[in-house]
């Protein structure tokens, strides 16, 4: 979550919502950025403009709390804390409390401690290499979901152990805002949260939002979800990579189980659900496990739905969004496979 001095720049010039005007028609919306990514949130009614105010203010708090790389955040203490017990505030304990659930429920596919391996790559600063084998087996001795002890208000990891919250985190605080709006009567609005949608209800017509998918091998838009209230996230390798000077090439989703980027055979994984976080948190999972593992995880889990484009260019949809998923135009020879 490293801020750019753009980023610094737009979070602190663009903080206040505009509106058209004072209508339930009429859009009100936000722009910022946080947590490395630029946001905008757009809210349709009376109090939309106080509420967006205040959605991007708590966005903001939560970046401070959760980012690895701010000294003052909650986990660059739990980093740094050389295996002592951290006092916590109750959204990093909720958060953390989540995210080692859906670890545990993906049989260790999202793992919150791998932050160690995800800098020796170069990820977290941009300065990519390949790390030697005998580096990344000395830096996943120190990962683990079950080394870390919640209690109620603190956490304690083990001295060497670090945690990256980046794969639950905009989730969580989508949901957070989601919360914000709803309290404050809104029952209309899209969060765009660098990518990660999450929608309030239906557009103020009644008709569902339309949520772009972006098509991981040009950029463009590969096909259109209808959806009302829920939460729609994407994983891509095509996010966060680099390519050594062979060719090949390092997405930024590491497979807890090598510590080297995932060749799970995906290109994205998008999760369809009711909550943020757990789209979030199974959109990275989902990557990690390709599409076999995925469709198991999907019959047994159960409660969202997703999209995956395989390396190969086919796609795959469960059976619950077949209505409401659209592929563009542009792509006719693209195969689309329902997995019920
Ligand atoms: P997302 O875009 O939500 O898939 O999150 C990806 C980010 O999560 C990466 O940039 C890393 O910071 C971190 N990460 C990478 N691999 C994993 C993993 N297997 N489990 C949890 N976090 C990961
Ligand atoms: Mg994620």
């Amino acid at each position: 979550m490293k801020k750019t001095f753009l980023g610094i720049l737009a979070s602190c010039a663009v903080l206040f919502a505009s509106c058209a005007y004072e209508s339930d028609r009429k859009p009100c919306s936000v722009s910022f950025f946080a947590m490395d990514t630029y946001m905008t949130v757009t809210a349709y009614g009376k109090n939309a403009e106080s509420a967006l105010n205040d959605v991007s203010e708590k966005i903001i708090a939560l970046e401070k709390m959760w980012s690895a790389t701010d000294e003052n955040s909650e986990v660059y203490a739990i980093n740094n804390s050389g295996g002592k017990t951290v006092p916590v505030s109750k959204e990093t304990e909720a958060l953390i409390e989540y995210a080692l659930e859906i670890s545990e429920a993906t049989d260790g596919a999202l793992n919150i401690t791998l932050y160690p391996v995800l800098k020796a790559w170069g990820f977290t600063t941009g300065e990519y290499r390949v790390p030697s084998d005998d580096e990344i087996a000395a830096l996943l001795e120190n990962t683990g979901c079950e080394k870390v002890r919640l209690d109620s208000g603190s956490v304690t990891i083990p001295e060497g152990m670090q945690l990256d919250l980046g794969a639950v985190g905009k989730g969580y605080a989508g949901d957070i805002a989601v919360s914000i709006l709803k309290e404050r009567g809104v029952n209309s609005a899209l969060l765009d949260l660098g990518g990660n949608i999450q929608a309030i209800g239906s557009k103020p017509d009644g008709t569902p939002w339309r949520v772009g998918l972006r098509n991981p091998f040009d950029g463009g838009s590969l096909a259109m979800l209808e959806v009302s209230d829920c939460a729609v996230i994407t994983s891509g390798g095509y996010e966060r990579y680099f390519t050594d000077e062979n060719g090949s090439t390092y997405c930024h989703i590491l497979d807890p189980e090598n510590g080297r980027p995932a060749e799970s055979g995906l290109a994205s994984a998008t999760i369809i659900g009711s909550k943020g976080r757990l789209c979030d948190g199974l959109s990275t999972a989902v990557f990690v496990m390709g599409q076999e593992k995925a469709e198991q995880f999907w019959r047994g889990y159960g409660g969202f739905e997703m999209v995956l484009v395989t390396k190969g260019g086919e796609v795959y949809i469960t059976e619950g969004i077949e209505e409401s998923f659209t592929l563009n135009g542009e792509y006719p020879d693209t195969r689309v496979n329902v997995i019920r």
